[in-house]
């Protein structure tokens, strides 16, 4: 896009002043942006269907578009006098009937006998075995009497491609349904395209083959082929990622160049003897990434560093080697949690690691008793404290430390940008940064999300670990169920039995645990020990429990998703987790990793209901919304018990979720991409890198003659996100 003055899109042929307010309550209000209004899809010859091919299609439930005009549209009434719309469409090989259960009277005045139409949907059968489709998505090609040198004709004569925009009601009220967007752009291609600004210089475009951006504009709207249409998708993407990293490059450049860090000495006093302390062996991937660490640490510039390892690999010894450094070189360091449960246990078991060597190790979490809270703030404002763990609570304003030296972040994908950033400004000096998260990401994609971090990744298991046995399971199958689980308690192994957020309320989650809990520890479980823990209890009553179960007082503890990160009991070596349907994959794979965490075999059991398939259709209003939602949650399942490879499944959901999604943009700080996909798109990505990376180190402040429209640009897309920067 570009960083001209909007012009009023009212000219353009075809617009006028209320398709202009219509469209600009879509943030259309340039012509630039017109122009960047992509097709979601394509229509071409080679993807449609001939309806006499549709019974051979209805197995598989893919969705499939057929192209054919109205042959008839009628209302029939059900016997207990539900209107019913029925659309007949056909083509030259036959008929295929549409139905519509909802808004009857406004689908029967919106089709015209004789008009045609594209109809998209997975097809059917109904009661009498013939196909149809259910609420199907359809696309005006062509009215009554429009003359016939239109898309459609051109589409099914000459093989183009027609583009196919995303509209909604308000839009199609105004005329700009696919075929209005159609006419729109059409006009503005060929009118307006000069209010574009070529911001490439030529030697980037040469160098990686793009094409220049008034080419891809035109193409990407109205292709002749599938290879121009990826060619101009390419360059737009480029764009996308190229200003992104660009981004990251200036960020880079901030944190590494002008900022003065803390030089640590490794004294190894500390350390040394809790390496000879330790139960057991560091794994080669915990040495190396020690040692990336405080290479880092004795460097001038703080450390932003990202260390990334898959839930049980041990990435807390890691932190703690990192933190008794900093505490060697009189610093005090913080470690924040994402919820008490997991502060409290960091407290404990790092206490543990430490009880033979003299450091003071603190708490802070909400719900302190007063007089400890002021007590702890205490020993954070004298210095005496070495290591304050704790949750949010560290980041409030009368949190005072005496000499903040070293910060990490434990399982940073659940805070946001400005938490992690005020941890860090709790210190006196630039403290360094070690964030770490077990979400694993993509090993392409660090590099996009965390441009401007440094990444270390621990790629290797403690040696003792089994791979978790993983199962899908039904309703039915309880009883054998439990009886495998009394089985494994009896050997002195633990449970965890895990409920879904059913509802936004906790309220509602609480009662299907409670329930459960009840009736496992009452009817099934009588002879064992059982635990409920879920949000609503109190900080001490949550930490009671889970010392409980630690110390294997507690046998089977139900659950609603609270524990779902973190939690870190060997023993326990079973986990059902209920509605094992409603959970997202990297839910699903996080709440494994509560199991498998010692050298026991463990077992992860998803139940699931096993109509969930007939239901969730039967419910929908959208069949084929209704069908991919089926299959998502098919694969997710498959992807459980096929993978205990975090970074495998980390890709399924990505694949499953888009980009966005999976990392929420509003946590990560990453922009929404439009067009890019930061997961396939992976090579661009790279080139996009090396010429952003390569051009601030080139012309830092971007005042070449060919880099000024480069600047702009950059201003143009980051003007939300450029506190961030400075450029130059
Ligand atoms: P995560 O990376 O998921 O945060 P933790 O740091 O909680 O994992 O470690 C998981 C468990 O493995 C802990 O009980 C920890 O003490 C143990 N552990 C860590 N490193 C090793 C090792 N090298 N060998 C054996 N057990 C280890
Ligand atoms: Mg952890």
């Amino acid at each position: 896009m570009n960083g001209q003055d909007s012009t009023e899109i009212q000219y353009v042929k075809g617009i006028g002043p209320v398709r202009a307010a219509v469209l600009k309550k879509i943030g259309i209000d340039s012509l630039q942006k017109l122009l960047y209004y992509f097709p979601f899809d394509y229509l071409d010859r080679s993807r449609i269907t001939k309806i006499i091919e549709l019974p051979k299609l209805v197995e598989p439930g893919n969705e499939v578009t057929v192209i054919g005009s109205v042959f008839r549209s009628e209302v029939k009434y059900t016997r207990n006098r539900k209107k019913i719309f029925f659309l007949t469409i056909k083509d030259e090989t036959g008929y295929v009937t549409c139905v519509f259960y909802g808004a009857v009277d406004w689908f029967q005045k919106a089709f015209e006998v004789g008009e045609i139409l594209a109809v998209s949907s997975v097809p059917e059968l109904d009661k009498y075995n013939r196909v149809q489709f259910v609420h199907p998505e359809f696309d005006r090609l062509k009215t009554k009497d429009e003359e016939d040198e239109t898309d459609w004709n051109s589409l099914l004569h000459t093989g183009s491609i027609i583009p196919k925009y995303s509209s909604g009601e308000e839009l199609r009220n105004a005329g700009l349904d696919n075929r209005g967007f159609r006419r729109i752009l059409k006009n503005a291609i060929n009118n307006n395209l000069n209010s574009l600004t070529e911001h490439l210089p030529r030697e980037i475009l040469q160098r990686n083959t793009l094409l220049d951006i008034y080419s891809s504009i035109k193409m990407i709207h109205f292709p002749k082929s599938y290879a121009e249409c990826d060619h101009a998708v390419r360059r737009l993407k480029f764009d996308e990622l190229f200003y992104f990293q660009l981004l990251m490059a200036y960020r880079k450049r901030e944190l590494k160049g002008e900022l003065k860090g803390i030089q640590f000495k490794l004294e190894r006093t500390l350390t040394a003897k809790l390496k000879e302390s330790l139960p057991f062996e560091l794994t080669g991937a915990q040495d190396r990434v020690i040692q990336e660490i405080h290479n880092d640490m004795q460097q001038p510039v703080p450390m932003n560093r990202l260390l990334q390892g898959d839930v049980g690999s041990g990435k807390t010894i890691v932190a703690l080697f990192a933190m008794l450094t900093a505490i060697e070189n009189g610093y005090q360091c913080a470690l924040m949690a994402p919820t008490e449960i997991l502060a409290e246990q960091h407290w404990r078991s790092i206490r543990n690691f430490l009880k033979d060597i003299p450091v003071n190790i603190r708490l802070l979490v909400g719900g302190q008793k007063k007089k400890l809270r002021e007590d702890v703030l205490q020993d954070i404002r004298s210095g005496t404290a070495n290591i304050v763990i704790g949750t949010h609570a560290l980041i409030q304003e009368h949190v005072q430390f005496a000499n903040l030296g070293f910060v990490v972040i434990d399982e940073q994908h659940r805070f946001g940008v400005s938490q992690r950033a005020l941890l860090r400004e709790k210190g006196k000096q630039n403290p360094d940064v070690l964030v770490m998260t077990a979400t694993p990401i993509p090993r392409t994609l660090s590099l996009t999300v965390y441009g401007d971090l440094d990444v270390s990744v621990i790629d290797e298991l403690p040696k003792d670990r089994k791979q978790i046995r993983t199962a899908v399971r039904f309703e039915k199958d309880k009883a054998k169920i439990f009886d495998f689980v009394r089985t494994e308690v009896k050997k002195g192994r633990q449970a965890y039995v895990v409920y879904p957020l059913i509802e936004e309320s906790e309220k509602i989650d609480l009662k299907a645990a409670t329930k459960e809990y009840e009736y496992l520890s009452g009817k099934i479980f009588p002879e064992y020990t059982l635990g409920l823990l879920h949000g609503r209890l109190s900080s001490e009553e949550k930490d009671d429990m889970m010392q409980r179960f630690k110390k294997n007082e507690i046998q089977i503890l139900v659950a609603t998703t609270v524990i779902e990160v973190g939690i870190d009991v060997p023993n326990a070596t079973i986990m059902i987790i209920e509605n094992a349907e409603r959970f997202g994959l990297s839910q699903l794979h996080q709440l494994r990793g509560r199991v498998g965490r010692g050298a026991e075999q463990s077992y992860c059991i998803l139940l699931t209901d096993e109509n969930y398939t007939k239901r969730t259709l039967q419910l929908a209003v959208n069949r084929a919304e209704a069908h991919r939602e089926v299959n998502v949650t098919k694969k997710r399942l498959e992807t459980m018990v096929e993978t205990n490879d975090g970074f495998k499944i980390a890709e399924v959901d990505l694949e499953l979720r888009g980009a966005g999604e999976y990392f929420g943009t509003r946590q990560s700080g990453l922009p929404g991409f439009r067009i890019a996909n930061i997961v396939t798109d992976a090579d661009i990505l790279r080139a996009a890198r090396t010429e952003a990376f390569a051009l601030v180190e080139r012309d830092p402040h971007l005042t070449r003659t060919e880099n000024k429209n480069i600047r702009k640009e950059f201003e143009f897309v980051f003007k939300d996100l450029l506190s961030f920067v400075r450029v130059g």
